[in-house]
Formats: C-alpha cells, structure tokens, sequence
C-alpha cells in the first residue's frame, strides 16, 4: 500500500508527526518514506511493507496528511501503473529538461566519441537543428577485449566543454562501473556543470545488480535503463525497479532489441511494439533505440531506411525518446559506423519523427473521442 501525501507536506508539521507516530503503531507493517524535491512542489509517497491486508482503506485514507491511497497490486512497486486510476506523475526535470510519459526527446550523437572533431561537429549540427540532448559513448562495452573499449575519463573535459559551448542540456552516457559516476561528477564540476548527464545502464549490464543499486543510491543523474536483450520483460522491468528501490526514480526505460537471429538481418529482433505494453505496466518514461535493434543503414523498397521506419513505429506507439546514433564521419568512426546516420540526415530525420510524433498526438485525441461518443 502506498500513502500519497498532499503535495507539499513538510515532515517538521504536526500532523506529519501524528501521521508518522500511527504508522509505527501498525503491528507487522513498516514504512519507507520517499520525498521528491521540485522546483514548485515537493511531492510524499510513504510505501507500507509487511502485511497490509488487514488495513482498511478508509482508515489510512482518513489519516493526517493523506490525500490518496494506492494499493500495490504489480511487482513493479514503485515504478509500476498499480490499479485502474493510479494517476501519479511519472515526471521528472534534469537540467531544466523534463522526462515524462508526455514528453518526447531526441538524443542523437555518437555512439562513441572518437575524436574532439566528431563531438564538435556533433554538437554544433544539433545545435543548429534546436536540439538540447545527445548521446556520447565514453565507456565503451566491447564484446571483443581486444576492440575499442572508448577514451573514458579522457575524453570527458572536451565533451562536457562542447556540451555547454553548443547548449546541450543533457548526454545519455554508459557507465559500466560504479566510479565511472565519481569519473563523470568530477569532469563535470570541473567545467562549472556546463552540461548534465544521463547514466546509460547497457543491455549487457541490466541485471548487473550491484551496478543497480549504486547507481540507484544516487539520486543526482537520472538513468536510462536498456532492456535486456536476451531476458523477459519482467526481469528487465525489476532491473529497472532496483534503481528505484534504491531511491532513484528519474528512471527512463529504453527498448533496443532482443538477441535472437529470427530478427535478421537486422542486428536485434525489434521489439517496439512493446512501447504501449510499458507504458500500460509501468510510469517510466519509454526510449527506443533503433540503432543497436536494426544495425544497418539498409532502406526499405520505398527509399526509407528501416532505422526511420522502426522508429516511426516507436513514435506512432507512443515513446517518449529516441537514442540514435549519429556520426559526421561514419567511415572514420571506432565504434558502429555502418549503422550511424550522417549529419546531412538529421533534418530528415527531426522532421520525420516531429511528423510521426503530432500523429501520434492526433491519434490519442481520435481515441478519447472515440472513448467519450461510446459512453454518451
Ligand atoms: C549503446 O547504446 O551504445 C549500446 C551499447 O547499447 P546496448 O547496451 O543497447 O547494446
Ligand atoms: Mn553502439
């Protein structure tokens, strides 16, 4: 069971404390308190743990402070769509950037960074086109040891630098080790916070649950979670619900393929139809990557390349981000050249999604209408 207290309770009232005093009177029941600070609200949610059976609804909603009462019916306690009518916000700012199942974001840039020139030229493209967030590859997870592995902490002065030359706001970055986050704070204080970071948790690392849970302990950079690519949903949405466990809920939940050749001759087996399935599970914001699902640049018998068409289906279905890979010199590139987009794309590109998005928009009005002539 969980309590959503009035917006803006402080813990120092009366009736807080009151509040508090009954709940520790509960016999068998504990509770765990989390508190989102905004800029304009401070939103209390205390999560009951135990045996909650015996409480009646009424009761607990009648108590100080209250002002809703949400019974945990999924696994997924904190970052799941619990029953009909479970309305709360999925909403999350970082870096004056808001992340919710309303928004829609592009980060397009570098699946690694391979050179000062390719961020700077990066950067100033998505500049150019409005764009405030990318993607910068600097801890690379190679399946060979003997490939590549990315300039890590070397190369993020220069990143973070650009970042804020070219007001990029906020960089999807992987880390694939708990102080690669000290590695990414300290480059990051260092050039006066001129940009934020999103912590990538990668496929290969989903259910690497130490890695979880430190970066669930920290509540400073919000986090994209990748899918497992060869595990079930649900062991992927638990992944995703140890960070929130952990305390961190600025969590954002990316589809990106799954490992099976029945796919091919994409590189993944594309599994976007699974937008509108999370979005009915969960309150995570939903990225798609089509990127590392398709894995080439091939096109489609009416000129479209299959990265634009599966992530019109990502859009169409109703995601909430897109994480694509870009170079300026995809022949030069060290990591995934043959499957990034150039930057005489990305026009193309923005005005495709940007297209597919305001449909998307039109189809959710269509479907209310459709919901409110039904029930007249
Ligand atoms: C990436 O986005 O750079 C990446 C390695 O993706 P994934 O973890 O989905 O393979
Ligand atoms: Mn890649």
């Amino acid at each position: 069971m969980i309590l959503v207290l009035a917006p803006n309770t402080s813990t120092e009232s009366v009736e807080y404390q009151t509040l508090i005093e009954r709940l520790n009177q509960l016999p068998g029941v504990k509770h765990r308190v989390h508190r989102e600070v905004g800029t304009e609200v401070t939103l209390t949610e205390i999560y009951l743990i135990g045996d909650t059976r015996a409480l009646i609804h009424e009761t607990m909603a009648q108590l100080p402070c209250v002002e809703k009462i949400v019974r945990v019916s999924e696994p997924y306690r904190i970052l799941g769509h619990h029953q009909y009518g479970d309305d709360r916000t999925t909403s999350f700012e970082y870096n004056g950037v808001r992340f919710s199942q309303d928004t829609f974001h592009v980060f397009a840039g570098l699946c690694a960074v391979d050179s000062r020139e390719s961020v700077e030229a990066m950067m100033k493209a998505l500049q150019e086109h409005g764009q405030v967030c990318t993607r910068m590859g600097a801890y690379k997870p190679r399946t060979s040891p003997y490939a590549f592995q990315g300039f890590g902490k070397e190369c993020l002065p220069y990143v973070f630098e650009l970042a804020g030359k070219y007001g990029i706001k906020v960089i999807a970055m992987e880390i694939t080790h708990e102080s690669h986050v000290d590695e990414i704070r300290a480059a990051l204080k260092a050039t006066g916070n001129a940009t934020g970071v999103m912590l990538q948790i990668g496929t290969r690392n989903t259910q690497n649950f130490e890695l979880l849970k430190a970066i669930g302990r920290q509540h400073e950079f919000p986090v994209l979670i990748k899918r497992g690519f060869g595990i079930t949903l649900d062991e992927s949405l638990n992944a995703a619900e140890y960070l929130a466990s952990e305390g961190n809920r600025k969590v954002v939940f990316c589809l990106r393929g799954m490992k099976t050749n029945m796919g091919d001759p994409h590189r993944n087996f594309v599994d976007f139809a699974h937008v509108p399935v999370l979005r009915r599970l969960t309150r995570m914001p939903v990225c798609v990557d089509p990127s590392h699902s398709v894995g080439t640049r091939a096109a489609s018998s009416d000129g479209i390349l299959d990265i634009f068409h599966v992530v019109a289906q990502g859009i169409i279905a109703g995601c909430n981000m897109v994480l694509v890979d870009f170079h300026p010199f995809p022949e030069k590139a060290l990591v995934d050249g043959p499957q990034a987009l150039r930057l005489s794309e990305l026009k193309h590109f923005l005005d495709d999604t940007a297209l597919v998005r305001e449909t998307y928009l039109k189809r959710i009005a269509l479907a209310a209408a459709a919901r409110k002539a039904e029930t007249a």
